[in-house]
């Protein structure tokens, strides 16, 4: 019997967690679980950056893949100062599994920088981008590993490592990154996908929930690429986005606030050099909380899209929300996950609820072996088309085992990758 983990904030210990429940439920051979268990490659790598002042600095960067039984490895790269190895471990696992739960032909990686890019010069960002990806790049390739976004990185990031992946081929690589701009190869649509798929997922959730109205109100905790586009593609379809919060504070407005309004703010001082950047804090004229509060506010739907172990023991009672989606990774731990299943709150997990973002970054890395591109309303509809199958075969396999969304999604996951292992067999 698996048991939730002694350090409720390890997210490797969180994955492990919901990777060994799943594992018993499955009753998976004791070999074949150590092999998924661990993390099939992981590479820490010093980069040496000169920095705007002169100076020498070392920064430290991983890149982990945790599987490529079923294809290439797939995952973001992350710059922020509290990235460690364990996180990075966790989060190539539950790439993993989200690939294998909308069934896209990837294994799973993430990859991160222990930086501050929000105090780092564009210069800066560059050299320290182009130097990680030359280190890092013996295992980088259309066919090995492809990088994505992931906080604090975005379509620029993903240009220079293209460009560098590139200079060192000798030949234009688009294919060795997604979340390309257009320009580069970028797909139509893939800015938006991961909010896309975080909305698709509210909806099937709600369908199948007595008692909740099919025009909900919302609380999103984050205002970056996943919560801000998540919670302007729910305004537009007729939901109420109650609360949006960024790290530094949270705006609430029990009417519904302006989600239009709202963005094009974010968007534009997204624009602006780092020392002028604002943060919610700074909207004007909307009821100010603190940003603590939002995961608490009286709503019908809670969207996590900021960073992990939001919810937690500390906090997890006072969520009012009936529906949880998650659009960041590990935002709840598994002591939360446990309560929240108690309460009869439905949650419907990162690995599912956040996959729309790896589903069009696969679509783009098809467009971009293809040579040819889809127009954004069939990239839309081949995007509704996954998330919404996955969503009934999740919800289905919840049903048939009576467990929640999430112990299902993992079943789901590693049924896949261990039946893909088992045909492989072993090389010795
Ligand atoms: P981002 O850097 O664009 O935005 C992150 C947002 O979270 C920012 O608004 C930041 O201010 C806010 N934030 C940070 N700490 C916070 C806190 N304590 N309280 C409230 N807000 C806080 O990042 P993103 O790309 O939107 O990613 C967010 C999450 O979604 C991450 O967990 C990431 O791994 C996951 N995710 C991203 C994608 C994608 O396509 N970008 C896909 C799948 C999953």
């Amino acid at each position: 019997m698996s048991t939730a983990p002694q350090d409720e904030f390890n997210p490797r210990l969180n994955a492990e967690y919901q990777f060994n429940a799943a594992a018993d439920h499955l009753q998976l051979d004791a070999g074949v679980r150590e092999v998924l268990r661990r993390p099939d490659r992981e590479m820490t790598v010093t980069i040496p950056v000169l920095m705007d002042n002169g100076k020498l600095h070392c920064f430290t960067g991983y890149r982990v893949q945790h599987n490529f039984t079923r294809g290439p490895c797939k995952g973001g790269i992350r710059f922020d100062l509290k990235v460690d190895l364990e996180e990075v471990r966790a989060l190539a696992a539950w790439m993993t599994w989200k690939c294998a739960i909308v069934d896209i032909p990837f294994g799973g990686a993430k990859g991160g920088v222990e930086c501050d890019p929000k105090v780092l010069s564009t210069g800066e960002l560059e050299r320290i981008t182009r130097r990680y990806t030359a280190t890092i790049m013996d295992i980088l390739g259309p066919d090995r590993d492809v990088p994505a976004p992931d906080v604090g990185t975005n379509d620029q990031t993903m240009a220079w490592i293209m460009d560098t992946y590139s200079m060192h081929v000798r030949q234009a690589s688009t294919a060795v990154v997604t979340g390309k701009p257009l320009a580069l190869g970028g797909s139509k649509g893939r800015r938006e996908a991961t909010g896309r798929g975080l909305m698709i997922a509210m909806r099937e959730a709600l369908k199948t929930m007595k008692g909740m109205p099919d025009k909900v109100r919302v609380a999103v905790q984050g205002a970056g690429n996943v919560g801000a586009i998540g919670a302007l593609l729910m305004h537009q379809a007729g939901h109420k986005i109650v609360a949006l919060s960024d790290e530094r504070g949270a705006i609430h407005d029990p009417k519904g606030l302006d989600l239009v309004a709202v963005t094009k703010w974010l968007d534009d001082q997204g624009r602006q050099p780092k020392d002028k950047r604002k943060f919610l804090d700074s909207y004007p004229a909307t009821q100010l909380v603190p940003k603590e509060k939002l995961l608490e506010i009286d709503c019908d739907v809670l969207a996590p899209c900021a960073i992990e172990n939001q919810i937690h023991s500390g906090n997890v009672e006072r969520i009012k929300a009936r529906l949880i989606v998650e659009g960041a990774n590990g935002p709840t731990t598994s002591l939360a996950d446990k309560a929240l299943d108690e309460r009869g709150i439905v949650v419907v997990p990162d690995i599912l609820a956040n996959a729309g973002g790896v589903t069009v970054s696969y679509f783009e890395w098809v467009q971009d072996r293809m040579g040819y591109f889809w127009p954004e309303a069939e990239v839309n509809q081949r995007l509704e088309e996954k998330i919404v199958g996955s969503f009934e075969e999740v919800h289905a396999t919840a049903k048939k085992n009576n467990v929640s969304l999430r112990r299902a999604a993992y079943i789901l996951a590693l049924d896949r990758v261990a039946s893909a292992y088992k045909l492989r067999g072993l090389f010795a």
